[in-house]
């Protein structure tokens, strides 16, 4: 009876330090389930955001293309995009949204509604010694890439806006945009003063203008590069297309030991769809999944790696009626509008912490999660 007693005692001591050690090694995941610590933090995180991007974009481009990258991604789920003073959001809410984890007003670029200053996931990333950068097929200081690093009322604040970015901590900087960084009295200058934030820029990373430029570009640790005055042009005649801009950006981000932040956008979906033009939305589709293929690619060879694929909002309203999936061809489609609508996006998640991207949910759900995996 003694001998029993001692046994159970010594199994009672096992079972306990067992619990112990399971709880220690889990972590409470944002959707309130368990997930090994050890494979739930991301040391680095890739956000793609496809602006405009809903459902049917992304049926347009799997028709077209056949089989999309998208479709490698394991979870995922969609996501409400009201903003706080509307029914439909602009670009700029819904990027504060995802940047921060906070509702705002349209228009505002990561302030709250009462215009204080909301922390974004690229600023707590550089807090925690990440590099961070942004890519885009827009002008730097539009909405989305400027609400991960600057914070204005208004997204029309564009010589302000430009001011933040050359002053904040980004790594990596691709886009267009070149014409809000040079003095007004500089041929082509969109500025409305004499400030040179080229050079502001210079002071701590090179800056190229040229696709030559970025093709010679070496062993780096920062760049900015301007390959157009305000937008660079469409897909179709875009150079560098945004698979090589996101290659070079992991590429020069993942020197860094402590992990990056880099955020991807394809800006020009939202602009083929205010325009209901569809071949317009298929070449930017097919662009913007070949950019999203570069990112997967790395974190198949990087399993410390998030992807997130999301959108800001649907735009058009846009809907496929007839067409081919044999032949690849559309052959009847139409739009509701020439806005955003309410329709929500879908969210596409792959690496540690992707699980916590699945089922419905809101916008700020992506910020604040982000944010929370940079905590741990
Ligand atoms: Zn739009």
């Amino acid at each position: 009876m003694l001998d029993r007693r001692i046994i159970m005692r010594k199994y009672f001591g096992f079972i306990i330090v067992f619990l112990v050690w399971s709880i220690s090694s889990c972590t409470t995941l944002p959707n309130g389930k368990f997930e090994k610590r050890s494979t739930v933090f991301p040391k680095n995180i890739i956000l793609f955001i496809g602006d405009g991007m809903g459902v049917s974009h992304i049926t347009a481009g799997k028709i077209i293309k056949g089989v999309l990258n998208l479709e490698s991604f394991r979870y995922s789920g969609l996501l409400t995009t009201h903003s706080q003073n509307a029914f439909i959001t602009d670009s700029a809410a819904a990027a504060t949204a995802m940047a921060t984890g906070y509702k705002t007003d349209n228009g505002a670029i990561s302030v709250s509604s009462e215009k204080e200053p909301l922390k974004t996931v690229a600023e707590y990333a550089e807090e925690n010694g990440k590099s961070t950068g942004l890519v885009v097929s827009c002008s730097v200081t539009d909405a989305t890439p400027s609400a991960f690093v600057t914070h204005v009322e208004r997204r029309t604040q564009k010589d302000l806006i430009a001011e933040q970015i050359a002053s904040s901590d980004i790594d990596v900087l691709f886009g267009g945009g070149w014409a809000y960084f040079v003095p007004k009295s500089v041929k082509g200058s969109k500025r409305a003063d004499e400030k040179d934030l080229i050079a502001v820029l210079k002071k701590r990373m090179k800056v190229i203008r040229s696709v030559e430029e970025f093709q010679q570009l070496g062993i780096i640790d920062s760049v900015t590069g301007f390959f157009a005055v305000k937008h660079p042009p469409q897909a179709k005649y875009r150079k560098p297309q945004l698979p090589e801009l996101t290659n070079k950006a992991i590429e020069i981000l993942s020197r860094n030991k402590d992990g990056f932040f880099l955020m991807v956008e394809g800006s020009q979906i939202d602009w083929a769809a205010h325009e209901n033009k569809q071949d317009f939305i298929l070449n930017e589709m097919i662009d913007f999944d070949n950019a999203i293929g570069a990112g997967l690619e790395f974190a198949k060879s990087n399993s410390q790696t998030l992807v997130l694929v999301t959108a800001d909002h649907e735009t058009g309203g846009f809907a496929i009626h007839d067409g081919s999936v044999e032949e690849r061809r559309i052959s009847d489609s139409g739009f509701t509008t020439s806005e955003h609508t309410a329709a929500m996006v879908p969210i596409f998640a792959y690496g540690p912490g992707s699980s916590a991207f699945s089922g419905i949910k809101d916008n700020t759900f992506v910020g604040k999660t982000l944010i929370q995996y940079l905590h741990q």
